[in-house]
Parts: C-alpha cells; structure tokens; sequence
C-alpha cells in the first residue's frame, strides 16, 4: 500500500496469531491507510475445543497483555470480543463504521476457511479486504517448484528459499488511534477458556519477551549453534519457537537480525524449515489428518504401550527424559523429539496421529504445519528421503548426550547414576528400583518393522 496521507477513516486489523507491534504488514498498513485503527482479537471458542491446550493458552494470554500495553504506549488499545471470527469481525466493522479490514494470511485448513469467510462478507457488505503477509519469513507460495504449488524436498526448497529476494520490513507504527467510543472488551482469564494444568516451568508469552531471547540469542547463542543445536544437556538452542508461533517475534525480521552475525546460517536454514512446512501445509490442509506419502504402513494397538511413552515410563531414559521435558516445561529439545516420536511410531508401531496429538496437546510452540510435517517426516509418510530410518534410543543418547545429564535432569529416579552408564540402567549391577524396565527390545522391534515393511512393499 503506497505511504502518504490516510485514505480511508477507520480500517480492523484482525489479528490471528501475528501478535506483535514491530514488523507487522497488516498493523503498519492499516496505521498508514487509516486515520483511525481497530486492532482486534477473537476468541472463538470453536477453536480453543479443539486447540485450547492449557500451556499454548497461558501464552497466548501473556502475548495479548503484552500485545495490549504496547498499544496502549501508542495511545491505542487492543480490542478483544469472543464469538465466531468473522461474524465478530464484521460487527466490529459495523460499529466502527470500518471501511477496510487487515488480515495475515496463513495456511492452516481453518486459516483458509477463515479467509476465504471473510472475503465473502466483506464483499457482501462492501468492505475492503487486504491480506497480508508476515507469518513466515518468505509467503507460501511464494517459491514454488515448476509445475507444483509446493516443494516437497527440502534441499532444492531451500537454496530456491535463500535466493528469492524479501520484503522490506514494515515500519513499527509510533501512534495508533482507535476510535474512542468503541467497546474495547476484557481480556478472559485462563480459566474460562481452558481445562486443565500448566506446565509448572512455562515460558512467558508476548513480543517483548521474544524481543529479550532473540537479543541474547544473537548475542551469545547463534554462533555456536551449529556446534551445539544437537547436544541435548547443552540446551544451545534459541527457544523462540512458542514466540515464533504466536507471531510475537516476526520471522522475516529475526531472519534479517541473524544474517548480521557470523555463524547464523544453520539457524536460519532452520527458519527455512519452518518456512518450508507452512507452504506444504497451505498446499495440503489435509495432512493433519492424512499420511502426506501413504505407503499402507498398519499402525498397532498397544495402549500400554502409549500410555508409557506418554507418562515417560519406556524404560529408555532419553526416550522417557524428551517425554517428561515435554510435560513439564511445555517444551521438548528438537533431538529429543526425533528420538520420542521415532520410538513411538518405529519401535512401538504407533500411529504418529497419536503421538502429534499428544504433542500438541502440550507443546507450548504446537504448530499445526511444524508438528504435522515433522512427525510424518519421522514416522516416513512425510518428507523424508529416508522414510525406513529408525534412530536407535542407545547410541544415539550415548551421542547426543555422552554424560547423561540431560537424562539426569529430567528422570529424577536416576539421578544417582554417574556418566553415560545412566542411558542403559539395566546394565548396572544393582538396577534402580524405582524405575521401570525396558518396555520392549529396540533389536527386535527393529526386526518386526522390517519385516512389516517388506510385506507393505510387496
Ligand atoms: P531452534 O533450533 O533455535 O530453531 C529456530 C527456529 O526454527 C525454531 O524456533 C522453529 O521455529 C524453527 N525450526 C527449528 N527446527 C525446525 C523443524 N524441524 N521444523 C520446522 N521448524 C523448525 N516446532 C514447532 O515450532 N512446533 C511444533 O509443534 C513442532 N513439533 C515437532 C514435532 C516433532 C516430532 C519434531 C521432530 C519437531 C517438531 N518441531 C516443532 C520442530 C522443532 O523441534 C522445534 O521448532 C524446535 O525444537 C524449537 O526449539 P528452538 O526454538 O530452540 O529451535
């Protein structure tokens, strides 16, 4: 939208998950094209039954506070109302009198419902729509294969990826001015919208937060990444992910930060994936539920055994270590995902829905395109040019984590077991008592799924 003086009176600015003042397309060009701006929030109940976890709530709380002070420093306000999305969207727009509503695009099934609602009711009602970009560092869509809608290797995605040029970043609006008379709405308290506890060690939510890990991050964590991204005690990742969901930090203008330091490149390649999940999601909405590559893989019924990888209670400290960082911090390190959901859908022959649903269920960062797409990347019905891998729990704890201190903070019954001799406690001449045996024989349940693949591949 060309900068000058404001076209139109009063613009909304629906806000999804791109809760953030800097950075923001939509915010900047409503500010720009408005003289005055309504930055609403929708909670639609609809989704949060589905999507509510307690954990991704608590943050999405702490983002919008967030979200609200920032305005109100720019003399605006952040306006929140509960309902149907679009059908409040647009009595907000009727009682503002809005000419024009801003939106982010986004590529989830209900993102594209959502957006393809509203464009209908605002061309019902003469209201300009402008969708916006600033979910993901480059749009989905925006690269794709000759022929296709999107890439489905990520190799050729990335080098295409680093090669198309960006957007400028959106200018930070200094003063927002809503429209007084206007209801701005309470913000709910946790409690009635979600059931259930918190992860006791949560991160704080909010773009101001974000703004303070990605200032550390770029000072004293980017350049060991590539070093450090894979040693499970050193935690030597950036832990901006829940902030990357919610929109609280803006992944194009993380990326621009980072290329500035010596080092970054590995992280950004992993921005990248991100990047290259979401436009796989947008082209196919249905992988949430569908395998991406069905290959006829038959899944077993062990509740005993998913409720033992849940509880982390397999017996394999690393496995039951990932399992119980997940439940207490809302978080799981990215190599310890690899190896839980490996154990899960190779070693017990599970189907990944299960284990995507429990992920999501208490991750703090779940993200529809990054849990879909990375579990079936895991499980083989994915992305994966390798889809018979199957990470072996033993070697590759005694790699990631040589003197099993990521397994001692995280598994308190082995807390006595001194170096690498924690990964296999069945070794010990004297077992601990209090934690379980292993719950099956990573050998032959490699054996079983081999041969459960040769008959698949018949
Ligand atoms: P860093 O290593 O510092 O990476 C920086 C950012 O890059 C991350 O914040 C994230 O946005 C992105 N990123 C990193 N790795 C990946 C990846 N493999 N795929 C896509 N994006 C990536 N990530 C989510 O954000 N939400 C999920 O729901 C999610 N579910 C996962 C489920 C499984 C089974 C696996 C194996 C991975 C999953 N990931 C998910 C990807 C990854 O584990 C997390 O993004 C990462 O651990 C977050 O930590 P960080 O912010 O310190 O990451």
């Amino acid at each position: 939208m060309a900068r000058g003086s404001p076209s139109l009176r009063v613009a909304v600015v629906l806000l999804t998950r791109d809760l953030r003042v800097h950075d923001h397309p939509a915010l900047a060009a409503a500010s720009e094209a408005a003289d005055e701006v309504v930055p609403l929030f929708v909670f639609d109940r609809a989704v949060l039954k589905r999507f509510g976890a307690p954990n991704r709530v608590a943050f999405l709380l702490d983002s919008l506070r967030d979200l609200a002070a920032s305005l109100r420093e720019r003399g605006g306000a952040l306006f929140v109302r509960e309902g149907d999305v679009v059908a409040e969207a647009m009595r907000v727009a009727a009682e503002a009198k809005a000419e024009a509503i801003f939106v982010s695009d986004d590529v989830s099934a209900y993102a594209q419902a959502r957006e393809l609602r509203l464009a209908e009711a605002c061309e019902q009602h003469g209201i300009e729509l402008h969708v916006m970009p600033g979910v993901t560092v480059i749009p989905p869509g925006a690269v794709a294969p000759d022929g296709g809608d999107a890439y489905k290797v990520f190799t050729p995605y990335w080098r295409r990826w680093s090669e198309t040029p960006r957007r400028a970043l959106a200018r930070t609006p200094r003063a927002v001015t809503v429209p007084g008379a206007l209801a701005r709405g309470h913000l709910p308290a946790l409690a009635d919208l979600a059931r259930g506890d918190v992860s006791p060690e949560l991160p704080a939510g909010g773009e101001s937060e974000g703004a303070k890990r990605v200032k550390a991050w770029l000072a004293s964590g980017v350049a060991r990444y590539d070093e450090r991204h894979d040693d499970l005690a050193a935690d030597g990742t950036s832990r901006i992910s829940a902030h990357l969901h919610f929109g609280c930090l803006s992944p194009l203008a993380v990326a621009e930060r980072a290329r500035e330091h010596a080092g970054a490149a590995p992280f950004v390649r992993q921005l990248c994936w991100r990047d290259f999940y979401a436009q796989l999601l947008g082209s196919r909405p249905d992988t949430p539920r569908e395998d991406f590559r069905s290959r006829g893989d038959r899944w077993r019924d062990d509740e005993a055994g998913l409720t033992a990888w849940k509880e982390g209670r397999t017996g394999f400290p690393i496995i039951d270590a990932g399992m119980r960082q997940l439940a207490r911090e809302g978080f799981m390190h990215n190599r310890a995902r690899l190896l839980t959901a490996s154990f899960l859908t190779k070693d017990l022959a599970i189907d990944w829905r299960e284990g995507a649903a429990h992920f999501f269920g208490l991750l703090v960062d779940g993200d529809l395109a990054n849990n879909v797409g990375n579990w079936q990347w895991v499980a083989g019905t994915g992305v994966d040019t390798r889809p018979n891998r199957v990470f072996n729990p033993i070697t590759q704890a005694k790699r990631f984590d040589p003197e099993g201190e990521y397994v001692r903070r995280y598994v308190p019954e082995l807390e006595g077991i001194e170096g690498g001799g924690v990964h296999e406690p069945w070794k010990l001449e004297r077992p601990p008592k209090d934690y379980p045996e292993p719950i099956l024989d990573h050998r032959e349940a490699v054996a079983r799924l081999r041969a459960m693949h040769e008959t698949r591949d018949r």
